[in-house]
């Protein structure tokens, strides 16, 4: 998202001259940088944790790699199927918890669905 918000273009009928509109822009392009390296941190982190999760559940549960593969693949051919919803039928989005045309909430399986 813009600093500035998308109006930052309109702004010569405010009085700002070229100069000042390349710096705003320069800000924006270096806090946009920032987010998205906090962002890569996350990741980073995240994945990290996964794999030390991971680790931990394999040795305990005794548990194989291909078994954790298997599950990935299940969990995507999951995540590819469309869903209908519960109320008017018709395909829901999968980026929302409510049906787009009727306002039903989404049946979720896990909490992860919800995410
Ligand atoms: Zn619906």
């Amino acid at each position: 998202m813009s600093l500035f918000g998308k109006s930052s273009r309109g702004n010569k009928r405010f009085g700002m001259d070229d100069d000042f509109e390349a710096k705003m822009r320069l800000l924006e392009a270096r806090s946009e940088e920032q987010d998205y390296e906090k962002l890569k941190l996350k990741v980073d982190r995240l994945t990290l944790l996964c794999q030390a999760l991971w680790h931990f559940v394999r040795q305990h549960q005794e548990l194989s790699e291909e078994e954790l593969t298997a599950y990935i693949e299940e969990l995507k051919k999951k995540d590819e199927k469309t869903e209908n919803c519960s109320q008017c039928g018709r395909v829901m989005n999968k980026n929302q918890h409510r049906c787009l045309y009727c306002g039903s909430q989404a049946q979720t399986d896990s909490y992860f669905d919800t995410l």
